[in-house]
């Protein structure tokens, strides 16, 4: 069991567990060990907590007093019914579901073989280190773009829009917005192939930003990115026809302000009742701070190869985990859902379109 470290609580206001350990006799260090694991029943006493890793480093752990099975605040779960896959899959098909929110990460693009920039052996790795990058991230920082912007190109030729195709992942989402269940899909991968799975870009909120427009840096004359195309592919820099200044995809740097649209989940998230996470590590702010951010009540769904986030450290009885293959997680919830036709359907003709699209 934990406890909260009392020495701290005057800037809490946590006293609730400051009583307890009062009324227990426990002193603040008396067989008490820190660590960081945090307790569920507790942080769903503190909703702030769920928030701040600091917060939660502040946390006592009781190896003498947790015995029982008996949380903090009394009571146990035995009587709450913990969710299912299934019973997600029934609200959805019932549309019990109609504002589902998603949010997607890198573990969405790996299965239609988008390569990792940060991992050694990746051929796109290997590419980076001829530019001689101090360290990976680099490559979006707005100052070494200024310095150097061909590293950031060079990713730019190997991501840019048409190279790479949406998977089942991609589709399942589209699909879900065709049966007009989808409120907005969160995503971190700049690789645009949820646009190329026909999800509308109003119903996205692309948080690290697209290859599908541009601005100068110089001048701030919008682009489209298919104007960029042909400079890229080619291996320039594109140049504004205005100033001559450098154009940059509309990808979010390091310290540059997340697009407009990031902030619309100030509108989706409190209206959500269902949020899905697929195929991200919840690391990377705001973006992952977003899982905290529906309310109480609603159902979580992640599916994902990790017990990331949320999941792990807060995880409520309407939360479910669908662990492993990320492809496998959707293909499994589609097969439930008994979507499994109309998605093979969709992306049929979407591999059609693609096809078409790469052939003009
Ligand atoms: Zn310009």
């Amino acid at each position: 069991m934990l406890y909260y470290k009392p020495s701290i609580l005057n800037v809490c206001r946590c006293c609730f567990t400051a009583k307890f350990l009062s009324r227990r006799g426990l002193s603040t260090t008396q067989n008490l060990s820190r660590t960081n694991l945090p307790h569920q029943k507790i942080l769903t006493h503190f909703p702030h907590a769920q928030k701040n890793a600091a917060f939660l480093s502040q946390f006592i752990y009781c190896p003498t007093a947790c015995g029982g099975t008996r949380g903090l605040f009394g009571g146990s779960r035995d009587n709450v019914h913990q969710q299912t896959l299934e019973d997600i899959a029934e609200n959805i098909r019932e549309r019990k579901f109609k504002r589902v929110v998603v949010m997607a990460g890198a573990g969405i693009s790996t299965p239609s073989g988008i390569p990792d920039f940060r991992s050694p052996g990746s051929g796109l790795y290997d590419n980076l280190q001829q530019y001689n990058l101090p360290y990976a991230e680099a490559i979006f920082e707005i100052n070494y773009f200024r310095h150097n912007p061909n590293p950031f190109f060079a990713l730019a030729k190997e991501l840019y829009p048409g190279n790479y195709q949406p998977n089942l992942t991609h589709y399942f989402i589209r699909l879900l917005h065709d049966k007009g269940q989808l409120l907005r899909m969160y995503t971190q991968n700049i690789d645009g192939l949820e646009r190329m799975a026909g999800i509308p870009p109003n119903m996205l909120v692309e948080a690290h930003g697209t290859f599908a427009t541009a601005t100068c840096t110089v001048c701030r004359r919008d682009y489209k990115g298919e104007e960029l195309r042909k400079d890229v592919m080619e291996g320039k820099i594109p140049k504004c026809s205005t100033c001559k200044g450098v154009i940059k995809p509309d990808i979010v740097f390091f310290g540059e302000e997340l697009p407009q649209p990031f902030f619309s989940y100030l509108r989706d998230f409190p209206i959500a009742d269902l949020l899905i996470v697929m195929g991200t590590s919840l690391e990377v702010e705001p973006f992952a701070s977003l899982a905290g951010a529906v309310r109480g009540s609603v159902s979580r769904l992640l599916i994902n190869r990790d017990l990331v986030g949320p999941f792990s450290w807060a995880s409520r009885h309407t939360d479910v985990a669908e662990l492993g293959d990320v492809v496998s997680g959707v293909k499994k919830l589609v097969e439930l859902l008994g979507w499994k036709q109309e998605l093979e359907t969709l992306m049929k003709a979407g591999g059609d379109e693609a096809s078409i699209n790469m052939e003009e």
